[in-house]
């Protein structure tokens, strides 16, 4: 999200300086990362080769490439486990679809989401990981070298790293979709402070949208919490807060049908879900937080998931299946940062490492020279 009180035309036009294209992480729309910017090769090591593009088999696999898979591949090609990424058709995660991030250690002026993501794919590729931005389709994790399939070629690993991530959901309108990044975010932690003294919405009636509306009054004037039913799924705690926050303002049986505005949000068409009449707000922004989708359907056979859906982790980065671990968002629920995200892949590459040492698949142990 660009900062609305950073464009040069402060008041006159908050939201002037939101420059970014976000597309949808759900449809096909979000520019590849490669096209972002061209991968220049970084000095101090190689790059895949041409040679080596039509490489399919590894020591290690790392499937998906926001910041756990890409921190898991900087870590096991400075292993020398020449890993292969699968990094998806629209590679670098949820940071591609956010403009400044100001909360990664590191860049004390900010950085912009796809530029952080781009900077995390040159490193991995300076020490030799090979990144095919392909979605996996299908894998098999019977037995050893694991099988993972994608446009059309079958892959081969002793091990492989998860880390496809999560998505957050969104309402499915074309209106929020324009205005995403001009207004309309779903990730209060990251966009909040750009609210300052504005009057935003949250949408939704589960504990993430009571937490995002408690938190965003630390910014904004006014935080109005929108929910189509009038039952709260929320822990009772939690809408307590709310109710005692003279910030918070509740609206059950409330649905979102348009945001309004051409540049920026301007308002909101709501509609009342038991009458069904319509009514325009003026509104500076719109989170949304009906919940996150853990990019989990082509392993579901394999590794267990929780009641949420999500991969559940064994001593921190295991799966069930010896060989093949698990980092970031598709496991992690409660942070959801990329800086965790970024950790979590580092100590899955560890533990591959490790662990394919310990199957004497791999030499002595390099540990001490990540
Ligand atoms: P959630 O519990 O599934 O709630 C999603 C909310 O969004 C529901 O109220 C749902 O409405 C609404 N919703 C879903 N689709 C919608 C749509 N298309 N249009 C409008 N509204 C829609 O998800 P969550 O709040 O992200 O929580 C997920 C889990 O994480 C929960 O177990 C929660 O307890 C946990 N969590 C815990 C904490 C905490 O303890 N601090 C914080 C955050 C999350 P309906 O109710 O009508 O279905």
């Amino acid at each position: 999200m660009t900062d609305p009180n950073n464009n040069g035309a402060a008041g006159s036009n908050p939201f002037a300086g939101m420059a970014i294209d976000f597309s949808a992480d759900t449809g096909a729309a979000a520019v590849p990362l490669a096209s972002a910017a061209p991968i220049a090769t970084a000095p101090g090591g190689p790059s895949a080769s041409i040679a080596d593009r039509g490489r399919t088999e590894s020591k290690l696999i790392i499937v998906g490439s926001g910041p756990a898979g890409l921190t898991a591949a900087i870590y096991a090609a400075r292993a020398n486990l020449e890993p292969i990424v699968l990094a998806g058709s629209t590679p670098g995660g949820q940071l591609t679809i956010t403009s400044d991030v100001e909360n990664y250690p590191g860049f004390p002026d900010g950085i912009q989401g796809p530029e952080l993501m781009t900077l995390f794919r040159q490193q991995a590729e300076r020490f030799g990981s090979l990144i095919l931005d392909y979605d996996v389709d299908r894998v098999d994790f019977s037995e050893r070298p694991f099988r993972l399939w994608a446009r059309g070629n079958e892959y081969r690993a002793e091990s492989v790293v998860v880390a496809t991530g999560a998505s957050a959901l969104w309402l499915g309108l074309e209106s929020e979709i324009r205005l995403r990044g001009r207004g309309v975010s779903a990730c209060a932690t990251c966009d909040g402070f750009f609210f300052r003294d504005r009057e935003i919405a949250v949408v939704g009636g589960g504990d993430t949208a009571f937490e995002e509306a408690t938190f965003l009054t630390r910014f904004a004037s006014k935080v109005h919490l929108l929910h189509r039913r009038d039952g709260f799924r929320a822990s009772k705690i939690m809408v307590d807060r709310a109710r005692s926050n003279p910030k918070i303002e509740l609206h059950p049986n409330t649905a979102v049908d348009e945001v309004l505005g051409d540049v920026k949000v301007e308002g909101l068409r709501l509609r009342d879900t038991v009458t069904d009449e319509q009514r325009e707000v003026p509104m500076e922004g719109l989170f949304i937080a009906i919940g996150y989708r853990p990019n989990t359907e082509v392993f579901r056979d394999w590794l267990d998931v929780d009641e949420m859906g999500y991969l559940v982790v064994d001593d921190e980065t295991r799966s069930k299946i010896d060989g093949v671990f698990i980092a970031g968002d598709v496991h992690d629920h409660r942070y959801r940062q990329a800086v965790t995200a970024a950790a979590d892949g580092c100590k899955a590459a560890i533990d591959a490492e490790r662990w394919l040492e310990s199957q004497g698949i791999t030499e002595a142990s390099t540990a001490t020279a990540w």
